[in-house]
């Protein structure tokens, strides 16, 4: 792990040897206070460990008295254009501010942000997206230069006025330039960074570019905060996020299903099988983090199912119920999820 300065968003510190936290976002209108609420505690209950605010007019601000009320997670004020919409929200409690620094551009108005931002012990996110420039760019390498040049000059501003509770994100929308930006600027500074691919498309591609985007960073120790955006409701980016975590072993979540994409071979329909088995294992909160196989056949399910800290195999639709190496009961394709998670229980309790 690439080790940063320690910012703090609320109660929650980020960076340093902290675990790589996970960032989720409001997405219904402010009009609808009743659905605010109700997505952001369902934000909460996935796991959003920060939650950011798109603050479209001034008045919006004051959602953070009533949030505040009713969830425990930090509040991010997501702010354009309008520096005064900052002040608006660093004045009714906002945790950390997010500045987009190719829109509020004025070193006056940085400045005084950035002053209101230290009386209240609140921390400033310089946030660049790709879609802000007002040109195209060669290569995504041009693209990512330009990106880490922006934060670099806006960051001295904020040095300038003795403003170190800094942190960055620089998000392309693709991966590359995501990837090249983040990595450029993890070389000279040691701000943490909010990782994130931007305007990724559909919910399949934006799960495959926030992988590979957020993955190949991570896996090189970059990224202190992740947060996958995708055209999809909310809670599903809380969900792909704790999935790359998980995956990269940064953080565990609970058990995890090791599963066969199954063949010709197969004789069951293990594909819904997993389904229910996600399901299932989605409704248990504070497990540990076991392994739990569900394989297809005997070619080569028994030995992941053996690795798996529980596992079964199918073969002609009867079920082999191993624990490591030993197998510990036999089951069959109507009984093989309760009796699966019956034995996995004892794991994770
Ligand atoms: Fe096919 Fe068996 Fe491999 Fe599953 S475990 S993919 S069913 S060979």
């Amino acid at each position: 792990m690439k080790m940063t300065r320690v910012v703090k968003i609320g109660n929650l510190s980020i960076g340093g040897k902290h675990p790589v936290r996970i960032k989720g976002m409001i997405k219904s209108p402010f009009s609808n206070r009743d659905a605010v609420l109700a997505e952001a505690r369902q934000l909460e209950k996935e796991g959003a460990e920060a939650i950011r605010l798109a603050i479209k007019e001034e008045k919006d601000a004051a959602l953070a008295r009533i949030l505040k009320k009713h969830i425990n997670v930090p509040l991010v004020a997501d702010i354009h254009f309008q520096y005064r919409f900052a002040l608006a929200a660093i004045e009714n409690g906002f945790d950390a501010i997010r500045l987009n620094p190719l829109n509020i551009e004025k070193e006056s108005e940085v400045k005084e942000v950035a002053r209101e931002a230290k009386k209240a012990n609140i921390a400033i996110r310089i946030g660049i997206n790709s879609g802000g420039f007002k040109k195209d760019f060669a290569s995504s390498q041009a693209l990512a230069k330009q990106m880490v040049k922006v934060v670099a000059n806006y960051i001295r501003i904020l040095e300038r006025e003795r403003f170190f509770d800094i942190m960055v994100s620089l998000k392309g929308s693709d991966p590359l330039s995501t990837i090249m930006a983040n990595e450029l600027f993890a070389k000279d500074f040691d701000y943490p960074l909010h990782l994130g691919v931007t305007a990724t498309g559909s919910f399949l591609s934006g799960v495959v570019k926030s992988s590979i985007g957020l993955g190949q960073l991570l896996s090189q120790g970059i990224g202190s905060v992740i947060r996958v955006s995708l055209t999809a409701p909310s809670f599903t980016e809380i969900q792909v996020a704790k999935y790359i975590l998980q995956a990269l072993n940064l953080r565990a979540f609970g058990p995890q299903i090791i599963s066969c994409p199954t063949c010709s071979r197969c004789e069951v329909n293990l594909i819904q099988m997993v389904e229910k088995l996600q399901e299932k294992l989605d409704k248990v909160s504070d497990a540990k983090p076991i392994r739990v196989a569900l394989m297809g056949c005997v070619v080569n399910g028994p030995g992941e199912a053996r690795q798996a800290d529980i596992g079964a195999a199918f073969g002609q639709r009867k079920a082999v119920i191993f624990r490591k190496d030993k197998i510990i009961g036999r089951s069959d394709e109507k009984n093989i999820l309760n009796d699966l998670c019956k034995e996995a229980r004892k794991l994770w309790i």
